[in-house]
């Protein structure tokens, strides 16, 4: 008797094998804790919201007997990490996020809206998912195997392949737009920005820098002197402009 998997949702798009849109269902000839059935689809863990069998929501560790039917649901946005569920019972604190190479710009545009997010390119896979669950950081990349790795508690499949439609993205998703706070972090070092004084920076600063702007902060990371600058207004544009286009 095998198990039926019925995958709802956009977690079809995530099906490996022949490509059959319309159908959902996968039937296994094995038997296997939930996770290892559902993830040997295509589909990883991070992206499950809701596993349901005879009833009752299951756990990722669960087993299902042969002939049960088990139904795989995507996560209802926005999510928040904090609230411990049954397929995630380790509650996260605020949210902060690692990315993989692969989404490397979004790191950036993650600390210039506020947000911690770790990017290192010397980590290869098993340091990434290390950091991730050591850490309780939301895992972000495009690499589904990255995120089928156990040590990985949390995590978002990032679809776009563009920056800011996927920093909007992950802010629709967790549900984040109310905790932007721009500049307010290193876009280089991920380290918060400190305020400073004009006078302790004159020297460094264009005549024209000099006489216009009054506010100054440095990342205490690498020494980066910033200001609010017309870049500010064109980087809020463009963030009003990708959030808008979720409504
Ligand atoms: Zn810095």
């Amino acid at each position: 008797m095998s198990v039926r998997l019925q995958i709802h949702g956009d977690l079809k798009d995530l099906l490996n094998g022949i490509a059959d849109p319309g159908v959902n269902c996968r039937d296994l000839d094995r038997s296997a804790p939930v996770k290892d059935l559902i993830e040997s689809q295509g589909v990883p863990h991070t992206e499950v919201g809701l596993v349901v069998s005879r009833g009752a929501e299951r756990s990722f560790l669960y087993t299902p007997a042969g002939g049960e039917i088990v139904d795989v649901f995507p996560h209802t946005p926005p999510v928040d990490v904090s609230l411990p569920s049954v397929l995630f019972p380790v509650p996260f604190g605020e949210a902060s996020f690692v990315v993989d190479v692969n989404v490397a710009r979004l790191a950036g545009l993650l600390r210039l809206t506020g947000f911690d997010c770790l990017y290192d390119p010397r980590l290869d896979d098993a340091m990434i998912a290390e950091v991730a669950g050591g850490e309780r950081r939301i895992l972000l990349t495009r690499d589904r195997e990255l995120l089928k790795r156990n040590r990985v508690l949390r995590g978002r499949l990032i679809r776009s392949d563009r920056p800011w439609e996927q920093l909007a993205e992950v802010i629709r998703f967790f549900g984040l737009r109310d905790r932007i706070d721009l500049f307010c972090r290193c876009p280089r070092c991920n380290v918060p920005l400190v305020n400073i004084d004009k006078g302790d920076v004159l020297d460094q600063l264009e005549p024209l820098t000099r006489m216009m702007y009054d506010r100054f902060t440095r990342c205490p990371g690498c020494g980066q002197v910033y200001w609010s600058g017309s870049h500010h207004s064109r980087i809020r544009e463009k963030l009003a402009a990708a959030l808008d286009d979720l409504q």
